[in-house]
């Protein structure tokens, strides 16, 4: 009976993944989707604590031990968690799915070979405990190393032979696999404990000389491994909404990673092995050189006042300066004015998918004003103003002139084809790919320097007076 009930359970818990996942899609039902999703888990979980048979009351104390620490653990950094290093605890967390797989293996591994003493472990169940081991552990390790870089704690490494060793730590890891799997060596453990520190090796070199405007790409793709190593700790089970749930993350995860890399118009082999990136300092690669034209808060009130139609094109510096009220309050106050006031909005603006749109929805943006970049392209032309604020890549024009600028090939928003254009950020060092933007050396371009947020507020006292 109880049996039933938690397949009832899982069933509604499957539903929900599906349901939120679905929700997230779209920012109005985002969050809504999130607490769909989290219900799910949550009657997955208090179901299989009391009703699953395999787990004995007096391990109650372990279980809900662990989940008291996880979940303050858990609300603690999701509250106190900034915007801007979001990246980095995702990271952080999908490092624990990854954990959790892993950790499963060793215990299924341990509890097989106590169950088949002295005979050949079951090739299937070893098959799936060696999958969930490998890719469980290269997502733990490889996801720590990623927060590690985003929080500026490791820098990026590189050896000469890097690619070598990698390939060859993976024919090992795969070869040592298959070996324990098809021939059960009697020393088991040995290999065991062997894959398993091969695996975490290779965790570490895969990451290591990554770039860093690359790592969401490699954090969304090490989320895809996580799932498929949950989803493995499915099989082993035999528990259906781990399965779904696995197969969800690892399909969403893989999708992402495809999006990205197109939105960036480079492949994942490029961006696993092209160390773009990750340069937040001034150096510069190319010097586009020139005069600039400095523009203060009361001309841009002006300019702003008397246009019809304005864009504003939110970037990374943006989140930085956490402008995004101030920044709908400007926009507010044109609207009012009668001016025709959008947002373009980049596929890889800020520091992960969707950042942008999040950051405005916070702000209560009205969705129907966050235009996507194919969309807004051909209304520049037609453009008075166009407010950058805190961009720089996702603006800059080498993306289509400049064969050999690390960017090169990647879409941009056609700003200059605008009127005016009017820069917002603290000085001319460069954005993440580290390199100059001849944008704001171009004569219809103006630098309005400051923090957003500051200039932003003086920026709507002035058109207030106006
Ligand atoms: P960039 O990182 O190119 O530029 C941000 C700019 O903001 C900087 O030049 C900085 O200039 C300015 N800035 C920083 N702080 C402030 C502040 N407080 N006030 C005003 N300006 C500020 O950002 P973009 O959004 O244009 O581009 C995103 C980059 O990240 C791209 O290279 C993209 O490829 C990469 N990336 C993004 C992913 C995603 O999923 N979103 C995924 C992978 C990569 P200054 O210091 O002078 O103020």
């Amino acid at each position: 009976m109880n049996n039933h009930i938690l397949q009832i359970i899982y069933l509604i818990g499957s539903l929900s993944f599906i349901v939120g996942l679905k929700m997230l899609s779209k920012p109005n039902t985002a969050r809504k989707g999130n607490l769909v999703a989290a219900f799910g888990m949550a009657i997955a979980i208090i179901g299989t604590i009391f009703l699953y048979e395999g787990i004995k009351s007096s391990n109650y104390i372990w279980i809900f031990g662990g989940l008291i620490i996880g979940s303050i653990l858990g609300t603690v950094s999701a509250k106190k968690v900034k915007m801007t290093q979001m990246p980095e605890m995702v990271s952080l967390f999908n490092g624990m799915g990854g954990a959790c797989a892993m950790l499963i293996s060793a215990v299924e591994f341990n509890h097989l070979k106590h169950k088949y003493l002295n005979e050949a472990l079951p090739q299937g169940q070893m098959i799936i405990i060696m999958l969930g081991l490998i890719i469980g552990s290269i997502s733990f390790v490889g996801s720590i190393v990623a927060w590690g870089k985003l929080s500026g704690r490791l820098g990026d490494k590189t050896l000469g032979i890097q690619q070598v060793i990698n390939i060859g730590l993976l024919t090992l890891i795969l070869g040592l696999a298959a070996y324990m799997i098809f021939w059960s060596p009697s020393e088991n453990d040995l290999y065991f404990y062997s894959i398993w520190a091969i695996s975490a090796l290779y965790g570490v070199l895969f990451v290591m000389p990554i770039g860093g405007a690359d790592m969401p790409v490699v954090i969304s793709l090490l989320n895809s491994f996580t799932g498929v190593a949950a989803a493995m700790g499915g099989f082993l089970y035999d528990n259906k909404v781990m399965l779904v749930g696995g197969i969800l993350v690892g399909s969403a995860g893989t999708i992402l990673t495809v999006v990205m890399c197109k939105a960036m118009n480079r492949s994942l082999t490029n961006v696993l092995i092209g160390n773009f990136g990750g340069n937040n300092n001034a150096n510069t690669t190319t010097a586009a050189g020139g005069t600039i034209r400095e523009i203060n808060t009361g001309d841009t009130a002006i300019l702003l006042k008397y246009a019809s139609k304005v864009i504003i094109v939110p970037g990374y510096g943006l989140a930085v300066a956490q402008a995004q009220h101030v920044c709908h309050e400007l926009e507010e106050l044109l609207e009012n004015e009668g001016i025709n006031v959008k947002y373009a909005i980049h596929p890889v603006a800020g520091r992960m998918p969707g950042h942008m749109n999040v950051l405005l929805a916070e702000s209560n943006v009205s969705y129907d004003k966050l235009i996507e970049m194919e969309n807004i392209n051909p209304e520049f032309a037609t453009t008075d103003v166009v407010l950058v604020v805190g961009a720089n890549d996702v603006v800059n024009p080498a993306a289509k002139t400049d064969p050999s600028s690390p960017i090169y090939g990647m879409p941009i928003l056609d700003v200059e084809n605008a009127k005016s254009i009017i820069v917002m950020k603290r000085s001319m060092k460069a954005g993440y790919a580290g390199i100059e933007n001849e944008l704001f050396y171009q004569p219809k371009t103006s630098m309005l320097f400051g923090d957003a947020k500051n200039t932003l507020t003086k920026l709507i006292a002035e058109v207030k007076t106006l």
